[in-house]
């Protein structure tokens, strides 16, 4: 073997081993913890220049001016080629490289569209909408992928109705209020503010139960990280399911409480960003130092059930989205209370869905992030509940929505078991 073949593998051994994880364990391409990111004090961040851009000669038009979007620059290239810029909000960064922008046109016309990146590479399929609420995948014989430049070229149909085009479907600020509002008539759901973020928007905490005092408690978040739409649509479909109208739910809903806070990160989330908040830091490496306001938000939210010691947290969820569906749960070796509540609720998944090859990997405790705080603080079982980026919409909720309904019956059960001793 070569010498230099002999260094280049060493390197690579020494990068795959300090670079960790797409959420905190496993080796995935593409989504690594950079250095620096358990470094939660604040960093300076970049905001775009929110506007439209016009080439009032070519008659073609281009916005980032809308929560979520993000373009930072775009230049002209031929008559009908255009190239963007994307640069993340701070860097080193996890790649997990957002883009979102509308793009029309005076006359129909097809214009080829290349995305360029500052410190990452195109990770996202687009996905494109007329209307900013519906949304469909780019065909693959509409766009490219270049390999050695880490760049994308995309043919788009364009004319003088908008066409949003987006790393992923655009749920923000907007979509989650509709969505908690929309819930939120029902008379077991409540909702309040529990803190502000750094831009002062709302946190806002969802509550679900018809036990008058109850002390059994289930806790929810999603959306830590800004482009990981999917993890919401698997939250919706679970959250969803738990506020329904089955016995099953309703019978839940007279033993347990659940907390639910939706948008972890909304800086993020309308600001475009490709993982932090506002200040720069990865929401998601700070479950131990506590140093930004969204997680303190959620923190001191839920020590409060310690309050009362009869309170009792038998799961902590944390819904995110990476390259795969994964569950990555608990170490075995770790004694949660009850035992065994995550290996009963995804044997049942796996025994609904039989041709669903259910990924779970089991950690141990060393990355700050709300799984392991969920564990130290109340000896819960803990789930970091992800879903792929470009999983099937509909069978990534199908699943939630099951998963739901298989831990609202091992919870039922477990405490049957426990008041039959
Ligand atoms: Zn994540």
């Amino acid at each position: 073997m070569k010498r230099n073949t002999l260094i280049l593998i060493l390197f690579s051994a020494i990068f795959i081993l300090f670079t960790g994880c797409s959420e905190q364990e496993g080796n995935k391409p593409l989504s690594y913890d950079p250095p620096g990111s358990t470094d939660t004090r604040d960093k300076k961040i970049s905001l775009q220049d929110r506007r439209t851009f016009a080439f009032e000669s070519a008659g073609v038009f281009f916005s980032n001016d809308f929560a979520g979007g993000r373009l930072n620059a775009i230049e002209q290239k031929g008559e009908q080629h255009y190239s963007i810029l994307i640069q993340p909000e701070n860097a080193p960064i996890n790649n997990s490289a957002w883009y979102a922008f509308k793009v029309w046109a005076a006359k129909p016309q097809r214009v080829q569209v290349e995305l360029r990146y500052e410190d990452g590479r195109h990770r996202y399929i687009p996905k494109l909408s007329r209307d900013g609420e519906t949304w469909q995948p780019l065909t693959p014989e509409k766009f490219s992928v270049d390999t050695t430049r880490y760049t994308a070229l995309l043919q788009l149909d364009i004319s003088r109705d908008t066409l949003w085009v987006a790393a992923q479907e655009l749920i923000t600020t907007a979509q989650f209020n509709r969505w908690i509002d929309g819930l939120a008539g029902k008379p077991y759901v409540s909702t309040r503010e529990i803190g502000r973020s750094h831009m002062g928007r709302p946190i806002r905490l969802m509550e679900i139960s018809e036990a008058p005092d109850a002390r059994k408690h289930v806790l929810i978040i999603s959306r830590q990280h800004p482009p990981e739409v999917t993890g919401s649509l698997a939250m919706m479909a679970f959250v969803e399911k738990i506020a329904g109208e089955s016995a099953l739910a309703a019978r839940f809903r007279k033993q347990f409480a659940v907390k639910v806070i939706p948008l972890m990160n909304p800086d993020g989330v309308d600001e475009g960003h490709w993982r932090h908040n506002a200040r720069g830091v990865d929401l998601n490496r700070d479950w131990y130092n506590f140093n930004q306001p969204e997680t303190r938000a959620a923190r001191d939210e839920f020590l409060k059930l310690k309050d009362n010691p009869e309170n009792r947290v038998y799961f902590g969820i944390d819904f995110h989205s990476t390259q795969e569906d994964i569950f990555y749960t608990l170490a075995k070796d770790l004694k949660t209370v009850p035992e065994g509540l995550t290996d009963r609720w995804l044997n049942k998944i796996r025994a609904h869905f039989p041709d669903y090859a259910l990924n779970e990997d089991p950690g141990g405790l060393g990355s700050p992030v709300s799984k392991n705080w969920f564990y130290r603080e109340f000896q819960a079982a803990s789930v970091t509940y992800e879903s792929g980026d470009e999983s099937d919409r509909q069978a990534l909720r199908e699943l939630a929505a099951y998963a739901a309904e298989a831990m609202m019956e091992t919870l039922l059960e477990s405490i049957s078991a426990d008041n039959s001793q």
